[in-house]
């Protein structure tokens, strides 16, 4: 690393990841650091990954970016939640909506009220106490304060939306502060023989780009982190089976939901996220339980609108890399790992991977217990979340093979153990700064069928009747609320459409 002269950052590749990083870098850096992009267009971008969660808002809040024009911008629509259909068992739905289930009462958290009333039979499912969930499944929306009653929350949201837009959107922010883009294919990796850190890349064209810090945002590739520097990939198959995927766009339709939703099949499962100008489509799936074939058939046979093109087949390894941050490159985005998108929540570690970077920002040395912390914190996040979505998987009760095989699994100690506390004691606990809070851990181990055996004292104390009007009068409060709200569609066109949107719509 040259002493003299700003801090010289190479981001490598141009996708969600690379975009981000980009904007982030471009906005908060100063000018003791030059940052620049690498991508190759013959290389492409993995071209998923439409639905986001409510932290995005975040993202774009702290690089000054309106909403509405973010929204136009990427033929985006809002997301209250995710629908499980048929997950426990065919027939069977639910929500993880983002926002509050219920309200706390004294010491302890609504879900022990709640199965108390579950137990006692007059409980209804979680979508009774929860707005998200309940402006969801009427296609509503509204966003800022509740129209009715002060003690209605405000709903949370986030996005679905076009992900290329998405990135050509930052793209156009980056260059716009100072980020220089470079156009070529990296062929060559170039390492300090000593310390063993990269130098350089070569492009080929013949040029070498030099730097002191690289970002490894090349996507599955993994071209720095995994190919030149080694840094091994743990491999979690055995807890999350699905190892390919196909997606599809196809017309857009009338029912325009604000919310995800995800439809288990025989061998994995189907997602369908509306945008303005069209439905993304795609289905997840074990290639050890099914072809190839049949998952593009039946993808095909589940789609609501005549599809706009053919399935694009797209590969994975579910895991993560033993170090994300290995001499001086941290990878950010698909070459630090994958997790299936059953919870939307790649793009999310890619923010999340920018903001750690932020904090720990290198210098023009290296500074190994940084290195060590961020590594730490990487794990952490990556292991709680995989913990969440084989939650998903492991409590069905459905019949076919492939979801007989995710019953019958070894989990990972640290989700056996979540699901005894809730199932016997109705506890849940968060786990240090954990991405998934406890409404978001209620909704999915209730929707997959558990009703604790016992609840917290105080709601147990609570006398029958009074319990019952309490959640009576919940459910009533944010009826009213919701009725209030326009439909999804209709806030979209007065406030943010696209104008591919504006003429459908008319
Ligand atoms: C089926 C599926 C569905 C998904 N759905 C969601 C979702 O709903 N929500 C969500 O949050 N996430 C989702 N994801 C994840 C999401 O797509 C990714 O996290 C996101 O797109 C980031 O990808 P990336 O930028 O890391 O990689 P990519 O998009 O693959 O970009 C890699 C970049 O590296 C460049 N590159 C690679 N090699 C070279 C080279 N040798 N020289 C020069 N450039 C090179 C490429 O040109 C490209 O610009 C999904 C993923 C899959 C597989």
């Amino acid at each position: 690393m040259g002493e003299a002269g700003p801090v010289s950052i190479v981001i490598v590749g141009g996708g969600t990841a690379g975009w981000m990083t980009a904007a982030a870098f471009g906005h908060f850096l100063d000018q003791g650091f030059s940052v620049r992009l690498i991508e190759s267009e013959a290389i492409g971008t993995i071209g998923v990954g439409e639905a986001t969660i409510p932290q995005i808002r975040m993202f774009n809040q702290a690089l000054g970016i309106d909403e509405n024009a973010f929204i136009r911008a990427t033929q985006a629509t809002f997301k209250l939640g995710i629908e499980f259909v048929d997950w426990l068992r065919p027939g069977s739905s639910y929500m993880h909506a983002f926002g509050d289930v219920g309200r706390a009462v004294g010491l302890c958290g609504f879900h022990h009220y709640w199965s108390r009333g579950r137990r006692l039979g007059f409980a209804g499912p979680t979508h009774d106490y929860c707005l998200n969930d309940i402006a969801a499944k009427q296609d509503r929306m509204h966003r800022g304060a509740p129209l009715t009653a002060q003690t209605v929350p405000q709903m949370p949201h986030a996005f679905h939306f076009d992900a290329s837009l998405y990135a050509a959107f930052l793209r156009e922010f980056a260059e716009a502060r100072g980020v220089v883009r470079t156009e070529g294919m990296i062929d060559e990796v170039q390492r300090d023989g000593l310390s063993g850190d990269v130098t350089g890349l070569r492009l080929q064209s013949g040029e070498i780009v030099t730097g002191d810090w690289f970002v490894d945002c090349s996507g599955l590739r993994a071209l720095l982190i995994g190919q030149a520097l080694g840094s091994g990939y743990q491999d979690w198959t055995h807890w999350l089976p699905c190892d390919r995927a196909l997606a599809v766009p196809s017309e857009r339709v009338d029912h325009f939901t604000p919310y995800t939703r995800s439809t288990a099949h025989a061998a994995g499962w189907q997602w369908r996220i509306p945008l303005q100008h069209r439905t993304g489509n795609g289905r997840v799936y074990c290639s050890a339980f099914t072809s190839d074939d049949e998952a593009a058939d039946s993808l095909l046979a589940h789609l609501d609108a005549p599809a706009l093109d053919t399935p694009r087949p797209i590969r994975f390894t579910t895991g993560r890399r033993q170090e994300a941050w290995k001499h001086n490159v941290i990878a950010v985005g698909l070459s630090s790992g994958f997790l299936e998108p059953l919870e939307s929540t790649s793009i999310h570690l890619i923010q999340s991977a920018i903001s750690r970077i932020l904090k720990f920002m290198p210098g023009k040395h290296q500074v190994q217990a940084e290195r060590d912390e961020y590594n730490r914190q990487f794990v952490f996040e990556m292991e709680r979340i995989r913990d969440f979505i084989v939650l998903h998987y492991a409590l069905n009760e459905r019949d076919e093979p492939f979801w007989r095989a995710c019953r019958e699994m070894e989990l990972p100690g640290s989700l056996a153990e979540r699901i005894a506390l809730f199932r016997e004691g109705g506890h849940i606990f968060r786990d240090a700064d954990e991405l998934f809070s406890e409404v978001a851990w209620f909704q999915v181990m209730a929707g997959q069928g558990i009703t604790p055996a016992k609840s917290h004292a105080m709601a147990e104390a609570i006398p029958e009747a009074d319990l019952k009007a309490y959640l009576e009068t919940l459910n009533a409060l944010y009826l009213r609320e919701a009725a209030r709200y326009p439909s999804h569609a209709d806030f979209i066109a007065r406030h943010c459409a696209a104008p591919a949107f504006r003429m459908a719509a008319a």
